[in-house]
């Protein structure tokens, strides 16, 4: 049984600092980085390196992304107790898990089957309780749930799929890295039935968000 132990403890404080002089201030998203043990969601063979601010291998060609493109995305999306949460690409489960922490309703899509069954055991093991994961196509988004008051993508998308644009409450918020190689992390916000509006930040590189065809 693997467990979380003090040296672990030590490391996350380190890794909260880290964040917090990379510009994380959001108090919720540092709390979960601080109480989640990343290291449970991770090979054993990389628990070493658990609490270094980069991404791992996770199987299936995924990877668990790094602390920081974590936490700014969650800081990015502006989470309180109760918001409805999709998040497309569960991985290994580790993002959902600071999205509960921080009290959202997560739905989480992920298509490779071999991650979503060990996310379906792990996270409620560790105390987690998601609304919902689902096995299936992120591009589609989750219709049967829809709206959301935000949408978290985490693997770059070529473009913005419509189907999350339109599954977006009105006021709610997407926070999406968009383009091929490299990708601007995109925040949209739906003004109205029909309008959104956009802020482009920073770049970052993630694994691709894959299609039908791919
Ligand atoms: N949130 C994850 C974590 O904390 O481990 C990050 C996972 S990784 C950077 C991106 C994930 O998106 C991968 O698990 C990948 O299989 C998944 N993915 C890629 N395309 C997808 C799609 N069309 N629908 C759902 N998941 C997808």
């Amino acid at each position: 049984m693997r467990e979380d132990t003090t040296k672990h403890q030590g490391r996350r404080r380190q890794l909260v600092d880290i964040l917090k002089d990379k510009g994380i201030n959001d108090k919720a998203v540092l709390k979960a980085i601080g109480d989640i043990p990343r290291h449970l969601f991770m090979d054993s063979s990389f628990e070493d390196h658990a609490y270094q601010d980069k991404a791992f291998p996770i199987g299936a060609d995924q990877t668990i992304s790094q602390p920081y493109t974590v936490a700014f995305q969650s800081q990015q999306l502006i989470v309180s107790p109760g918001t409805k949460v999709l998040e497309i690409g569960t991985g290994s489960g580790y993002q959902t898990a600071v999205l509960c922490h921080m009290g959202a309703e997560v739905y989480s899509i992920e298509r490779q089957h071999e991650l979503f069954r060990t996310s379906l055991k792990r996270l409620p093991a560790l105390g987690f309780k998601a609304k919902k994961l689902i096995f299936g196509d992120g591009y589609k988004g989750f219709a049967e749930k829809a709206p959301f008051d935000r949408i978290i993508v985490t693997a770059g998308a070529p473009f913005i799929p419509e189907a999350l644009l339109a599954q977006l409450s009105i006021g709610g918020k997407m926070v999406i890295p968009v383009g091929e190689k490299n990708q601007k992390m995109t925040v949209i916000t739906r003004t109205s039935d029909a309008d959104f509006e956009q802020l482009v930040l920073g770049d970052f590189r993630f694994v691709p968000l894959l299609g039908d065809k791919n």
